[in-house]
């Protein structure tokens, strides 16, 4: 049976001694933050995901969920302890103002928590994840009566939230969406239409579920500017806040899928359902992407947090499992072979999954803390810096912390050989998990070209141009330190393919957008090696400077940190070679194949 513990630990290396959450002091919810006070919330919150989330992780895989036939549907066995444990220890509402009922700790606490969750039991983590999503919405385009009637029952965990986008004709392309809404003249609409793939869309764990749902008024315009977003409870609400009856939404089924057993996939029907307007009429797209790109970025953390659990037990088995003796002579005479972990590609595979888990983890946080001041500082220069940053880096954590997730979880099974394809050892509901997180919140094929097509050149490339110069400033201001020569080296070379990559879309790809189509994937992959890069970077500064300190009985941890750093910089960077030749190719080749010919 697989087992999880949460990197609080990494966690607090990486607040503290690489980004300095102090300097956040002067930000609302940051100022009581003292490193004490962090590590207990996080201590508490690693306390919930190991001891109470992670033993239900194969309990919902093997049961999943039920759809009665009146429509009800039951989640798997322990599911609603647990959500009664996350709802009352406060978890729903930690990064949400105290106006409605929550704790207004910073934004970067709940990412945290958000990768111990998904690493625990992803399945689980959807239901609350999509209330997050659904009330930052809310809090952004919701009027105030909207806000008063839904808010705290949805932040005190009593509701829940979804978000209604695909059809059965439209996923992608929400402009082809059918779903209408009639207005009733009182200011309610009336929402008819069939939404497919609707994550927790219907279950048992809290008495009203919020669904945001997206819909074409009577006569708006076709395509994407006739969208607009309402906000559809399942039972009605009354005025006074109380729960009237039920509302003309109903769960036709729910899907039989490859992973997330334990999360309600739904059919939903909407038989003029009562609805509220969210933010203008035709506008609903704006509206539905603050719920995104809260939801991209809580899905890149998915990706990572499958990936650390998967090497956490690979770690394990691999010091376990006896198998042939070291190249290099036998290490444990006493045992009939030695455990795998002398051979060096099992090595290869854990580090690889370990570095990238633990520079996937500072940009997460790296970003977080941005989100964070964009959403809490006075300084309106910090806000657009930070806007550009979230902009850029959203498409880059969904689509490669996801593509990774998913390829780490395949390589941590690998350390299991056929064992790892036997359910009980764990590791296959890893991947099987892991696979949807490269899909949902727009496939990773939208990512590249959402980062290629619209966040390069956004603001005459803005953010990218602040992306780079903090990473030349970087490599400038390390240029002649020997002791971070291992690091800087790799990522001057890689940068120097990413800015290549970067000219070469501007010089081939305005007038060719093939070009930048058939790059884009590569492109993506490109970029989030040098942000890794650029964390290891960071990290290994930080590491060498606190180790030439007082490390305090840390030494082996950091002097590993330094180790993992190397071999990221080693084997894992070089990669932006072949990136930058398949980007450099071109379109013409698989342009020319004729259609036929597949
Ligand atoms: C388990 C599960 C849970 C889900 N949860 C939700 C939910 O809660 N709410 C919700 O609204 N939806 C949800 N979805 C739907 C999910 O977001 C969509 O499946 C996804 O956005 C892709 O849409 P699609 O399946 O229609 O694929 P399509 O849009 O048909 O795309 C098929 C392929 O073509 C590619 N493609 C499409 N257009 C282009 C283009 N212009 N350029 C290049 N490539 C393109 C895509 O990248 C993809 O690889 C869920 C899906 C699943 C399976």
């Amino acid at each position: 049976m697989p087992t999880y513990k949460a990197p609080v630990e990494d966690v607090m290396f990486l607040l503290n001694d690489v980004f300095g959450i102090e300097r956040y002091g002067n930000l609302p919810g940051f100022s009581d933050l003292s490193p004490d006070t962090l590590e207990a919330i996080l201590s508490e919150a690693a306390k919930l995901c190991e001891e109470v989330l992670q033993p239900l992780n194969r309990v919902g895989d093997l049961e999943g969920c039920k759809r009665h036939e009146d429509g009800r549907v039951t989640t798997p066995k322990g599911f609603k302890e647990a959500y009664e444990a996350y709802r009352s220890g406060g978890w729903m509402g930690l990064s949400v103002p105290e106006e409605y009922g929550g704790q207004n700790l910073p934004a970067t606490i709940n990412a945290v928590m958000q990768e111990f969750v998904s690493a625990a039991n992803l399945s689980f983590g959807m239901y609350p994840g999509l209330t997050q999503g659904a009330v930052a919405a809310i809090l952004v385009h919701g009027s105030n009566e909207i806000k008063q009637k839904f808010l705290p029952k949805m932040i005190e965990g009593a509701w829940s939230g979804t978000m209604n986008l695909t059809e059965p004709h439209c996923g992608t392309d929400l402009g082809l969406l059918k779903t209408k809404a009639v207005p009733q003249g009182d200011g309610s609409y009336k929402i008819s239409g069939t939404k497919i793939f609707i994550s927790a869309g219907e279950h048992d764990l809290t008495e009203n579920i919020v669904h945001l749902v997206l819909a074409r008024i009577e006569g708006a315009p076709q395509g994407t500017k006739g969208i607009s977003l309402f906000v559809v409870p399942k039972l009605k609400v009354n005025a006074d806040g109380s729960l009237g009856g039920p509302n003309g939404v109903s769960c036709g089924s729910i899907e039989h899928k490859m992973g997330i057993h334990g999360n309600s996939t739904c059919v939903m029907n909407y038989d003029d359902a009562t609805g509220y307007l969210i933010g203008e009429a035709n506008k609903g797209l704006n509206a539905m992407f603050v719920m995104m790109n809260e939801a991209r970025l809580a899905v890149g953390i998915q990706g990572l947090g499958l990936s650390e659990v998967a090497y956490q037990n690979a770690a394990v088995y691999a010091k376990d499992r006896l198998q042939g003796r070291a190249l290099t002579g036998t290490k444990f005479p006493d045992k009939p072979a030695d455990p795998i972990i002398v051979h060096p590609d099992i090595r290869r595979i854990l580090l690889s999954v370990k570095s990238f888990n633990e520079a996937a983890r500072a940009l997460v946080l790296w970003t977080a803390l941005r989100a964070d001041v964009l959403h809490r500082s006075g300084d309106a220069k910090a806000r657009q810096t930070s806007d550009d940053h979230l902009g850029l880096m959203t498409p880059v954590i969904k689509g490669v912390l996801t593509d990774k997730g998913f390829e780490n979880a395949v390589m941590a099974q690998q350390v299991y050989g056929g064992h790892g394809y036997i359910a009980e050892w764990g590791m296959e509901q890893f991947v099987r998990d892991a696979r949807i997180a490269m899909i949902y919140e727009g496939a990773n094929g939208i990512q590249a070209l959402d980062l290629v097509g619209r966040k390069l050149p956004r603001d005459g490339g803005r953010a990218v141009m602040a992306f780079f110069s903090e990473v030349e400033g970087f490599l400038k201001e390390h240029a002649s330190d020997e002791a971070m020569k291992p690091y800087v080296a790799p990522l001057k070379t890689a940068f120097g393919h990413l800015q290549q990559a970067t000219m070469w879309f501007m010089q081939n790809a305005m007038g060719k957008p093939d070009n930048a189509g058939a790059g884009s994937a590569d492109y993506m992959h490109l970029f989030g090696l040098v942000a890794l890069g650029y964390m290891w970077a960071l990290m290994a500064k930080s590491a060498q400077a606190k180790l030439a300190a007082a490390a305090n009985g840390a030494e082996d941890r950091l002097k590993t940190k330094l180790l993992t750093g190397r071999f990221f910089m080693e084997r894992m960077l070089p990669e932006s070679a072949a990136h930058l030749a398949r980007i450099s190719s071109g379109a013409a080749t698989m342009m020319d194949v004729p259609m036929e010919s597949f």
